[in-house]
């Protein structure tokens, strides 16, 4: 199986060229069509994987699909992850398969000023990448809505869970409007993850 065969728009096949990606990996051959169909999905997947470009690429795909409706331009889809490492890559990520295109990424972490976020979030953005803590604050201080979100990523789940982020996870996910959709990915599927998935996912 190749990229073109995933049913991706040329913008994105453009992108994973320049990337010189030959062939989706086993998670990406599993994933991306799950998705694009607008189903939830619940992966196991260890860094390395090519797990990143397994939610990444289906979200951008449905985004570039699908306009957004009314007003302004409200975020689309939220990219939870746990730690800044992580979120710094997937926005890396995003922007390289997204540079045919003409959607937008920020991503926000805690640990820095939150001054340049707070810029990127203001010019506007499809896709936001986020830590939760810092999240949470920014929607506090009312500097970000999630009232649109269309897809939501839940990306290594049960570290989310080993760092204490559960509680975090609940909060934001009562904030995302029910008619979402949600992907899940996790290194392991202990009953704890089993049973945040049956909480937060269709
Ligand atoms: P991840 O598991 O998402 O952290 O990705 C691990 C690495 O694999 C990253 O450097 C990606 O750029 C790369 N990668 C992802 N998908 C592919 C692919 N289909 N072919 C080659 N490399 C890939």
């Amino acid at each position: 199986m190749n990229f073109q065969e995933l049913n991706l728009p040329n913008a994105l096949l453009r992108a994973l060229r320049d990337k010189e990606y030959e062939r989706p990996t086993p998670i990406q051959m599993q994933a991306i069509p799950a998705a694009l169909e607008g189903r939830d999905i619940l992966g196991t997947a260890q860094t390395g994987t090519g797990k990143t470009a397994a939610f990444a690429l289906p979200v951008l795909a449905n985004l570039l699909r699908r306009p957004p409706v009314g007003r302004g331009r409200p975020i689309r889809a939220l990219i939870l992850t746990p730690t800044r490492e992580l979120a710094l890559q997937i926005d890396e990520s995003l922007g390289d398969y997204a540079k045919y295109t003409p959607l937008r990424t920020c991503v926000v972490f805690g640990g820095v000023n939150q001054r340049p976020q707070f810029d990127c979030l203001k010019r506007g953005v499809d896709v936001l990448t986020a830590t939760p803590g810092r999240l949470l604050d920014l929607i506090g201080q009312g500097h970000i809505s999630l009232k649109q979100i269309e897809f939501f990523v839940l990306d290594e789940a049960d570290r989310m869970l080993d760092m204490g982020f559960y509680d975090d996870i609940m909060k934001i996910g009562k904030k995302l409007p029910e008619n979402r959709q949600t992907v899940m990915f996790s290194a392991t599927m202990p009953p704890k993850i089993r049973q945040l998935a049956k909480n937060i996912m269709n």
